[in-house]
């Protein structure tokens, strides 16, 4: 197999040759067939993520097909089209029980890891998937059975950024019909915000960026309004869209610094909840007026939008299917596995929604 290996922080990805292990028992052979770009894998290239192990394989937002089953794995046969999901869970910890699996302490699998080509040496992959390469050895439960009739390029997205994004608005904040909505960037998680929040019935979704390039792509994902941040105060634009008092609910998916954090909490009205969706640099300060929060406004976190992929991912293809959730739009452009650096330099510009590789 090949792959894109970031071998140090700041430096370009290098396409390597790899051997797989066999597959074991539990274990699924997946040929990837289409990789998102997400930001996560751009902050680790940047160095902004020193938690991820490196040298490493890039990549968690992946769909394929599956080229070969371990023993004991059930339901699951070769040729099935499938999607990945970046977080494991064990099932029976507090928060599996409780119903957030995304919130299990159980780290990325490691049992499969490709060796080398030459030199034999065994190499991490991102978040236990490693989709920047043409395939992928995982335990049973990283695989997602979906219908062969959804295109995997599309399908790939969900893994992440679909997810992370409809999941903050549907499951961790779970927005009701009628209810403002502002969202605070509009990359690929940022946009899936406003899809998001446009499948559910608010009224009215607010885009906020500085890109007009970005904003413009909000209003194809369902934005009434957008903002631009350089160009306007967001927080009084946003309360004067609302009629006033703010909005019910405010998502930063942007994660670059404390001061958009800080408007997202400021353009709600009261009792109104803040979801930081985001991913900051580690130790980013938020300057708050403790004050702020008077008023029972809430601020909360989400994680993987609150993902059980195996109840999400195929409630979301439904969505797909039926015309109701975009992913043909989010795709804005195809890259090859050797374009991978590339990707990450459209990425970087905020010239895409998303960029996907192409593998196979
Ligand atoms: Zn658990
Ligand atoms: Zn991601």
């Amino acid at each position: 197999m090949k792959a894109a290996v970031l071998y140090e922080a700041k430096t370009p990805l290098k396409i390597e040759d790899f051997d797989l292990p066999e597959t074991g028992p539990g274990q699924v052979l997946v040929k990837l067939v289409a990789s998102g770009v997400c930001h996560s894998d751009w902050h680790v290239a940047k160095g902004d993520w020193p938690h991820i192990p490196i040298p490493t394989i890039l990549g968690h937002e992946g769909a394929g097909i599956v080229e070969e089953v371990g023993a004991n794995v059930r339901g699951i046969q070769k040729g099935d089209h499938v999607v990945l999901t970046w977080k494991l869970s064990c099932g029976v910890c507090e928060m599996c029980q409780r119903g957030f699996p995304n919130l299990c302490d159980l780290p990325p699998d490691t049992s499969g890891l490709p060796r080398l080509r030459g030199t034999g040496q065994t190499m991490n992959k991102m978040v236990g998937l490693g989709t920047f390469g043409t395939y992928t050895l995982v335990p049973q439960e990283s695989v997602v059975h979906i219908d062969k009739d959804v295109p995997l390029e599309q399908a790939s997205l969900i893994g992440c950024g679909v997810m992370t994004g409809v999941g903050a608005v549907v499951n961790t904040a779970k927005v009701e019909p009628g209810c403002s909505v502002a969202v605070f960037g509009c990359g690929g998680v940022g946009l899936n915000c406003i899809q998001g929040a446009a499948l559910v019935g608010a009224e009215p979704v607010i885009a906020v960026d500085i890109l007009n390039n970005k904003l413009e792509m909000a209003r194809l994902f369902g934005a009434t309004h957008t903002v631009n941040a350089s160009q306007e105060d967001p927080v009084a634009r946003i309360q004067e869209i609302s009629g006033g008092p703010g909005a019910h609910y405010a998502f930063e998916a942007i994660g670059l610094s404390g001061e958009p954090f800080v408007q997202s909490i400021l353009c709600t009205r009261k009792r109104g909840v803040t979801v930081y969706v985001g991913h900051a640099p580690f130790n980013t300060p938020v300057a708050l007026d403790a004050r702020m929060l008077m008023h029972e406004k809430m601020v909360i976190g989400s994680y993987y939008g609150t993902a059980r992929p195996h109840v999400d991912f195929p409630r979301l293809i439904k969505l797909y299917k039926a015309g109701r959730l975009k992913l043909d739009e989010l795709v804005t452009r195809v890259y090859s596995l050797e374009e991978v650096n590339e990707a990450f330099e459209a990425l970087a510009k905020g010239e895409v929604a998303r960029s996907v590789l192409a593998l196979g």
